[in-house]
């Protein structure tokens, strides 16, 4: 499948969101043959450590890029989502989550 034949639904810098199955759109099934490959994502530190250059696209807003926290090895959305309010969070598994967690599942249908 040639995905430049596609007009796709909207596009954000590099990311394109399409619709699917549809009159003159990409099959589905083509497209997850298409997605079985993640992108390449390059991450270079400087030897001093304190430097890194990446181009991981933040998770939230697609265009700026995320912000790369070294000593975890994780993307976080980037500076201007994260002003927003928005944040990578590492929940505990169900297992080992007290009776306050069970509660919030409660409340919010997690
Ligand atoms: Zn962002």
């Amino acid at each position: 499948m040639d995905i430049g034949e596609f007009k796709p639904q909207y596009e954000k810098g590099n990311y394109k969101y399409y619709y699917c199955n549809g009159n003159e759109m990409p099959l589905y099934t083509d497209f997850e043959k298409m997605c079985e490959e993640l992108p390449n994502v390059y991450v270079g530190t400087h030897d001093s450590g304190m430097l890194c250059a990446h181009n991981m696209p933040c998770c939230i807003c697609k265009v700026n890029h995320a912000v790369f926290v070294m000593p975890k090895g994780i993307f976080e959305p980037c500076w201007k989502c994260q002003k927003e309010g928005y944040e990578i969070i590492k929940r505990s598994p169900k297992a080992k989550r007290g009776i306050i967690d069970r509660i919030f599942d409660w409340i919010y249908h997690d």
